[in-house]
């Protein structure tokens, strides 16, 4: 940050920021900036990241500066989860693997962000790393087989999650692998989710696992540093964030919509799930404000649309009608309102038709290769 001047007044210090970036956000205070992706028909979008350490395990932060990160950053809920089995601070802080958990909670509670008591089970590979959250009493995770460890955090009612399946450390003969440990663990109730992002790092692979075994999907941050120190959100960055469709804003809702698969992933302008959330979620940000137009012979007219979401949609033409066409390709930036150019093809016959322009929606992934169809409502009258 650019600092240039530091003065004091009245004894409080009171920074001055002279950067052009920063001088819309002056002065920097303990402010809100909020994630806009908008709630969809029956449920709330709670925007959460379920993979946060503290030094309380090998983090470089006290966990009440989560929960005001979290607080800053606009999320709704996050998950502490410390390692069980690696704890490179002990000499100086607790070794109680509860209390990073009690301590982030205390200014959760404060400043109204949901926080969650989890653990990272971290073990080599199969199984890997794996995050329990939900937990009732950490200390029982520390057992000497890992099967007991994932056992004793399921019989405490723990949602459980393999964490970044494609971590270089975590790979077999440097491919990406699904082990039978993992089709046990599914199948025993002991499995219920994957990271398809962890950090900024995209798995394929884990993405097509998850529509396959029915596995939840999962975007979060493992952030170990100060959350400041990676995403930069005064330029427009954001931490990679679990979108959770939620019948309310409360810990037993995340709970019920995690076993029951309601989320999505939100990472680096991209979304990626099921396009049962995808298509509300696009439907509810994406709005045509001229949804009646007139186009007199063969000449033209724009669409005025409008995205109030922060994620900007690249849609590409899946079809043209035969009366019309349509640009190939077109960006409708995050918070903003953008001319769709409509011409008539030919000369269509007078009248008034409703059509449904079809786009397929390329930062919105319904599986590795497969983007969101969607379409845009417009009632275009054809005269002379
Ligand atoms: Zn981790």
């Amino acid at each position: 940050m650019n600092w240039k001047a530091l003065l004091l007044v009245g004894g409080v210090s009171a920074q001055v920021c002279l950067s052009p970036l920063l001088q819309a956000h002056e002065p920097v205070t303990r402010a809100r900036t909020p994630v806009r992706l908008p709630d969809i028909p029956g449920f709330h979008t709670l925007k959460c990241d379920f993979h946060i350490h503290t030094v309380f395990s090998d983090g470089l932060v006290w966990p009440s500066v989560r929960s005001e990160e979290a607080w800053r950053q606009g999320l709704d809920a996050i998950a502490i989860t410390d390692h069980i089995e690696y704890q490179p601070h002990k000499a100086d802080v607790s070794t109680n693997h509860n209390r990073s958990y009690e301590i982030a909670r205390g200014h959760g509670d404060e400043l109204e962000v949901l926080v969650i008591r989890g653990s990272e089970i971290t073990r080599s590979m199969p199984p890997g790393h794996l995050n329990a959250i939900f937990l009732t009493n950490a200390m029982l995770l520390a057992t000497d087989k890992w099967q007991d460890a994932i056992q004793a955090a399921r019989d405490q009612g723990a949602f459980i999650f393999w964490n970044h399946p494609g971590w270089s450390p975590q790979l077999t003969d440097g491919q990406i692998k699904w082990h039978p440990e993992h089709t046990q663990l599914v199948e025993q109730d002991l499995m219920h989710g994957i990271e398809v992002v962890n950090g900024r790092d995209y798995y394929p692979e884990a993405h097509r696992w998850a529509i396959e075994r029915k596995l939840t999907l999962f975007s979060n941050s493992d952030i170990h540093q100060p959350i400041g120190h990676d995403y930069h959100i005064f330029l427009g960055d954001h931490r990679p964030l679990t979108l959770v469709f939620a019948r309310e804003r409360s810990i037993a809702a995340i709970k019920e919509a995690l076993f029951d698969r309601r989320t999505a992933v939100y990472s680096g302008g991209r979304l990626l799930g099921d396009k049962r959330f995808l298509r509300p979620l696009f439907d509810a940000s994406v709005r045509v404000l001229t949804p009646q137009v007139t186009i007199r012979g063969s000449g033209r007219v724009f669409l005025q649309i409008h995205n109030d979401a922060d994620v900007s949609f690249t849609l590409e033409r899946s079809s043209e009608p035969t009366d019309l066409t349509v640009p190939q390709k077109i960006t409708l930036p995050g918070q903003r309102t953008v001319l769709l150019q409509l011409r008539a093809r030919g000369t269509p016959a007078a009248g008034t038709r409703n059509f449904a322009l079809p786009f397929r929606v390329a930062n919105a992934l319904t599986a590795p290769d497969e983007a969101l169809d969607v379409t845009l409502p417009v009632e275009v009258a054809f005269t002379r």
